[in-house]
């Protein structure tokens, strides 16, 4: 069945008793065991709990994956993968990364001796210069965040399992219904689904898929021993959010398309950082290894003195942090998401202090690119 029809009826057929279209919520952490020795399936919720189950069971065949879990925040399902490893193990790690990532890794896991280096993933030759005999995985951002950097996948895929190290991938800025990175070669794929797969800026949630049995119920085992597992009413939002997610992400590539353009025309914007222009270095990558492009893309203006009144004039337009939700947010990188990263890094990629991201939303983008232009003669008359 087409990926459509899959979000559209996650659930739907899953609760035979009453019939309900829409799957229950399970607020149970306990189950009645039939028999001595016998269980429906569900003991304790910690391990196995019904509504959470049918998310679990549908982001892994969204993702053509062979086991979904689903945590309590992208951070928990990112601290469970990290838990595959042990003291003494190295991992590689996309250069532009996530703040959160790169704090759990520097401030927590380097305390029990699991070390990280941060390369372009997509230069091979810088992979295999910074790999180490300890090294056990690779850790794939793509595109990166805020700077759209685009890794081959099946290209690291490929020189990984020559070296035995697996590949995880976080997918969270194009989600299963524009790239599927198991497909391609990965064995496992981490969400945070707070951004698009909820989609609507109201919760946070965590989600996991993996290839392979033996790597699969290693993180079955992680997952219920550390215990940072997603709750039933959040599970019911997520699958709740997902059920539209096409029709989203089609709406926010259209609008991210329309408002690349905008900015990449626009006298007071230095360089645009979007997958889906022409001009992107990895614009070929990005066409074949993805069906689409995502809604996040970030524009670097020409003076740093035009940042405070933008952000001051924007109204439909919320400064805020976080992404992937209907509402148009945007974020100062420098000083929000990826303040936790050393400024020397910060620098060396280019997360400077002129540099704007936006999560562009599914309003009318008329009313969007209107409240930016906006905001932009604002800042351009006090300049002047
Ligand atoms: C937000 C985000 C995370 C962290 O997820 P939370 O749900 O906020 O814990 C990880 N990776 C990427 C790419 C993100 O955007």
């Amino acid at each position: 069945m087409n990926i459509e029809s899959r979000l559209a009826q996650i659930g739907s057929i899953s609760e035979p008793v009453t019939g309900a279209v829409s799957f229950p919520i399970y607020q149970s952490t306990a189950f009645r065991h039939p028999r001595l020795g016998q269980s429906t399936g569900f003991d304790y919720a910690r391990t196995k709990s019904p509504t959470r189950s049918v998310l679990e069971q549908a982001i892994a065949d969204l993702e053509s994956g062979d086991a979904g879990f689903a945590s309590s925040s992208g951070m928990a399902s990112l601290q469970t993968i990290f838990a595959l490893f042990s003291q003494g193990d190295h991992l590689l790690v996309s250069l532009d990364l996530y703040g959160g990532t790169y704090r759990l890794l520097e401030k927590v896991m380097s305390r029990f001796g699991v070390t990280a280096s941060y390369v372009d993933t997509n230069d091979l030759d810088g992979l295999e210069s910074k790999r180490q005999s300890n090294t056990k995985a690779v850790l794939i951002e793509t595109p990166t965040n805020p700077l759209m950097m685009i890794t081959d996948i099946a290209k690291v895929c490929t020189w990984a399992k020559h070296h035995n190290l697996i590949t995880i991938v976080d997918n969270t800025l194009l989600t299963p219904f524009f790239q599927r990175p198991l497909e391609l070669g990965a064995d496992i794929v981490i969400h945070s689904a707070t951004k698009y797969l909820g989609g609507h800026n109201d919760v946070l949630a965590g989600l996991i898929v993996s290839k392979g049995k033996e790597l699969s119920e290693q993180i079955a085992f992680l997952h219920n021993t550390m215990g940072a597992v997603l709750g039933p009413q959040d599970s019911w939002l997520m699958m709740r959010g997902m059920k539209t997610l096409a029709l989203r992400m089609e709406r926010h590539q259209h609008n991210a398309t329309r408002m690349a353009a905008f900015l990449d025309a626009h006298p007071m914007v230095e360089q645009v950082y979007y997958p889906g222009l022409e001009s992107h270095p990895n614009y070929e990558v990005q066409q074949r290894q993805s069906s689409g492009n995502t809604g996040i893309l970030s524009f670097k203006m020409k003076d740093a003195r035009t940042i405070e009144p933008i952000l001051r004039s924007i109204r439909l337009i919320a400064f805020a942090e976080s992404l992937g939700g209907v509402e148009s947010l945007m974020t100062y990188p420098a000083v929000q998401t990826h303040a936790d990263i050393p400024e020397e890094i910060r620098r060396q990629i280019g997360v400077d202090d002129r540099l704007l991201r936006f999560s562009v939303g599914i309003e009318h983008i008329d009313d969007i690119i209107a409240d930016l232009s906006n905001a932009f003669e604002i800042a351009s008359n006090e300049l002047n």
